[in-house]
C-alpha cells in the first residue's frame, strides 16, 4: 500500500519536501500554500477509529487536521502519535488539532475555518465522530433527548460540514470541471452495520447511521462530475472505548460465531480500508460501501 520513496499518496503527486514540525516558528511563518503533503480532515481523531485512521493516512505521508470535541490532551497526543508514525515511515507531515463540536453550526464553521487559514487545500474529509446513546433503551421506550443528541452528532454534523468542505473542494478546483479520469479530493463516512441492521434497543443510533448511508449516495450523485469520489465505511464490531460497555456481550457473540471472521475489528482496520480508498485504489467507485465487519453482512445457509 504504501507509495513509493519521493512521491505522495492521492491526488497530489509532486516531490515531496519537508513540512515544518506543527507548533514549530517555522510552522507559524510558513505560508499555507508551501503545503506539499495531500490534506485530511478528520472528526473525532482523537480517540478510537477516527485516530487508527489518522494513524494510518500520516503513515501514508497526509497532512492532518485532528477534530476533537472535548479532550484536547488527548487529540495532542494523538497527534504526536501520527508525526513519529509517519518519521517511522520516512515522511515529514503536519499535524494540527482542532476542538470543534460537529453538532454545532457555529463550531463546524470555525473549524473549516481554521483548516482554510492552515493548509491551501483538502483532499479527504473524514466523517467519522459519533456517538452512541447513553442508554440503550427499547425502542417503546426512548426519549427524544437522546433522538436529538445521535441525530445531530451522527447525521446532522456529517450532513453540513460536508456541504461546507465539498464547497471548499469545489472552490480550489475552479469552475473548470475535471476529466472524468481525475480525481480532485475524496470524502469518507464512517457509518455502521446498524445502517441496515435493526437493534431495537438503540433505535436512534440506528436510524443515525441509516441516514449517512443516504448522506454518501447524495453526495456521491452530487459531487462526481467535479472530481470529488464519496464512500461509505461501515464498521462491524470494532474494539473502541464506544463497545468497552458491552465487550463481554460480544466477546461471547463472536465466539458463538457472529461473525464468518472470528475477531474483534481494530480501529488499525478501518484506517487500512480508508487509506486504500484515500491512495486512490477506487478510481472507478464512488458512492460505494466498503464493510469492515469481518464478514458480519454475510448471509448464509
Ligand atoms: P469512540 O467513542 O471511541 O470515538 C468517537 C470520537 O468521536 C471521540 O473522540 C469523541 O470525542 C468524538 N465525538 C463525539 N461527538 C463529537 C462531536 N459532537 N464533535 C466532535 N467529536 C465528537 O467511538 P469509535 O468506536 O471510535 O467510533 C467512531 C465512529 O465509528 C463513530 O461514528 C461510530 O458510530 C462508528 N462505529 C463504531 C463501531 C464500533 O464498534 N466501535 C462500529 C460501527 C461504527
Amino acid at each position: 500500500m504504501a507509495c513509493a520513496p519521493g512521491s505522495v499518496p492521492g491526488p497530489l503527486n509532486m516531490p515531496r519536501r519537508k513540512a515544518p514540525r506543527s507548533g514549530s516558528r517555522a510552522a507559524r511563518l510558513t505560508p499555507r500554500f508551501l503545503s506539499v503533503n495531500p490534506m485530511a480532515i478528520i472528526t473525532g481523531a482523537s480517540r478510537g477509529i477516527g485516530r487508527g485512521i489518522a494513524r494510518r493516512l500520516a503513515m501514508e505521508g497526509w497532512d492532518l487536521v485532528l477534530n476533537y470535541a472535548r479532550n484536547e490532551a488527548a487529540a495532542r497526543d494523538a497527534a504526536e502519535e501520527c508525526r513519529h508514525e509517519a518519521r517511522q515511515m520516512g515522511r515529514e507531515v503536519r499535524v494540527e488539532v482542532f476542538g470543534a463540536d460537529i453538532a454545532e453550526g457555529s463550531q463546524r464553521e470555525s473549524l473549516v475555518r481554521f483548516a482554510k487559514t492552515t493548509f491551501a487545500a483538502c483532499q479527504l474529509l473524514v466523517n467519522n465522530a459519533g456517538v452512541a446513546p447513553v442508554v440503550r433503551a427499547d425502542i417503546l421506550d426512548a426519549g427524544e433527548d437522546s433522538f436529538d443528541r445521535l441525530i445531530s452528532t451522527n447525521l446532522k454534523g456529517p450532513y453540513f460540514l460536508t456541504q461546507q468542505v465539498a464547497r471548499w473542494m469545489l472552490e480550489i478546483a475552479g469552475p473548470e470541471k475535471p476529466p472524468a479520469t481525475k480525481v480532485v479530493a475524496r470524502i469518507v463516512f464512517v457509518s455502521s452495520i446498524s445502517a441496515y441492521t435493526a437493534s431495537v434497543n438503540r433505535g436512534d443510533y440506528c436510524v443515525s447511521k441509516a441516514g449517512v448511508a443516504m448522506l454518501c449516495k447524495l453526495f456521491a450523485a452530487r459531487l462526481a462530475e467535479h472530481g470529488i469520489h464519496v464512500f461509505e465505511v461501515r464498521p462491524g464490531v470494532i474494539a473502541t472505548d464506544m463497545t468497552g460497555p458491552v465487550k463481554e456481550k460480544y466477546d461471547r457473540l463472536i465466539a458463538d460465531g457472529l461473525t464468518p471472521i472470528r475477531r474483534w475489528g481494530s480501529a488499525e482496520d478501518v484506517g487500512k480500508a480508508v487509506a486504500a480508498i484515500a491512495q486512490g485504489f477506487l478510481p472507478f467507485s464512488t458512492g460505494e460501501v466498503i464493510n469492515v465487519d469481518g464478514g458480519f453482512h454475510l448471509r448464509t445457509l
